[in-house]
C-alpha cells in the first residue's frame, strides 16, 4: 500500500495511491482514496473522497517529528570511489549523521544550493520510515517497528564534507533532505526493500543505478544500530546510505530518485 501526503484545498491531507503500474508509475486512472488521519496517528480509515492524482501537489510524504539519520558509507562502490576500502568499513560500525526537520522538502519543490558551496551532490538512497516509538530493537525486531519506505536524496556539500571534521553543515543545511513521492508499506509478496532497484538520474541521465541488496548492512541491521543510540519516534526517518555514482548538481538541474516498485519524485535545483 502506497500512501501520499497531498495538498487541496488548504491543509494538508492523505490518501492511498491507486492506479500505478507494477514499478510504481502512474497511469492515466492514478488517483487517491483519501484518508481521514495521518496513518501514523489514526490507521488508513477511509473518508469516502478520492482525486484525481494529478490534480493535487504532492508534499513530503513525512514531516519528521524529531530527526532524519543518515547512514554513511553503506555500499562498498560507493566506499571506494571516496577513496576507502570497503571491506575497512565492514569492519567498523557505520558513520552515522543528523538532518533536521528543516532540511525535508517534498516532490518539484526546489533544492537550494548554498552559497558557500561549489560542490553539491546529490544521493539517492531508500529511507525507512519509523512507526513506533522504540529504543534497542534487534534486527529481528526491526520489522515491527517500521511503517515504510520513501525515496530520498542525501543532498550533500560535498567539498564542506571533505574540509571539515564534522558533517553537519555539509549534510543538514534546508532542502538537503528531499524525501518522496509517497510511503510504500510493504505487504506480503509485494515490495522488498532488501532487493529493489534505484536509480538517480540528472536531467533524464541515469546518474546512479544499484539495488538494495548490495548495501554493507541492511535495513534492520541499521534500524537496529541507529536505535542502539537513539529513541526512534514515529515518523523519524533513517537514510539507509547511497550507491556509486555520486555527482554535482547545477542550478537548472533536475534530479530524481526513482525505487522500482516504489516510486519516482523529482526536484529542480537553484542557486541560493
Ligand atoms: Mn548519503
Amino acid at each position: 500500500m502506497k500512501i501520499a501526503r497531498f495538498a487541496m484545498d488548504s491543509s494538508p491531507k492523505y490518501g492511498i495511491v491507486q492506479g500505478l503500474d507494477e514499478h510504481g508509475t502512474p497511469t492515466e486512472s492514478a488517483h487517491l482514496v483519501v484518508l481521514k488521519a495521518d496513518p501514523l496517528v489514526g490507521g488508513s480509515e477511509a473518508t469516502g473522497e478520492v482525486v484525481r492524482l494529478d490534480e493535487v501537489r504532492l508534499l513530503s510524504p513525512v514531516i519528521p517529528r524529531s530527526k532524519v539519520i543518515g547512514i554513511g558509507n553503506n555500499y562498498a562502490n560507493h566506499v571506494m570511489e571516496m577513496g576507502d576500502s570497503g571491506e575497512q568499513v565492514k569492519a567498523e560500525p557505520p558513520t552515522v549523521f543528523l538532518k533536521p526537520n528543516t532540511a525535508v522538502i517534498g516532490p518539484d519543490m526546489p533544492i537550494v544550493l548554498p552559497w558557500w558551496s561549489n560542490e553539491v551532490h546529490y544521493e539517492g538512497e531508500l529511507a525507512v520510515v519509523i512507526k513506533t516509538l522504540c529504543k534497542d530493537v534487534t534486527p529481528e525486531q526491526a520489522e515491527r517497528v517500521i511503517l515504510g519506505y520513501t525515496c530520498a536524496n542525501d543532498v550533500s556539500a560535498r567539498d564542506v564534507q571533505r574540509s571539515e571534521p564534522q558533517w553537519i553543515r555539509a549534510k543538514a543545511f534546508d532542502t538537503s533532505c528531499p524525501i518522496g513521492p509517497w510511503i510504500e508499506i510493504p505487504e506480503p509478496s509485494g515490495f522488498d526493500p532488501m532487493n529493489a532497484q534505484i536509480t538517480t538520474s540528472v536531467n533524464g541521465q541515469v546518474a546512479q543505478c544499484a539495488n538494495t541488496r548490495d548495501m554493507i548492512r541492511d535495513v534492520y541491521e541499521l534500524v537496529s544500530y541507529v536505535s542502539s543510540i537513539f529513541t526512534l519516534l514515529p515518523g523519524d526517518l533513517v537514510l539507509t546510505g547511497t550507491p556509486a555514482g555520486v555527482g554535482a548538481l547545477h542550478a537548472g538541474d533536475r534530479v530524481s530518485v526513482r525505487i522500482d516498485g516504489l516510486g519516482e519524485f523529482s526536484n529542480p535545483v537553484v542557486s541560493e
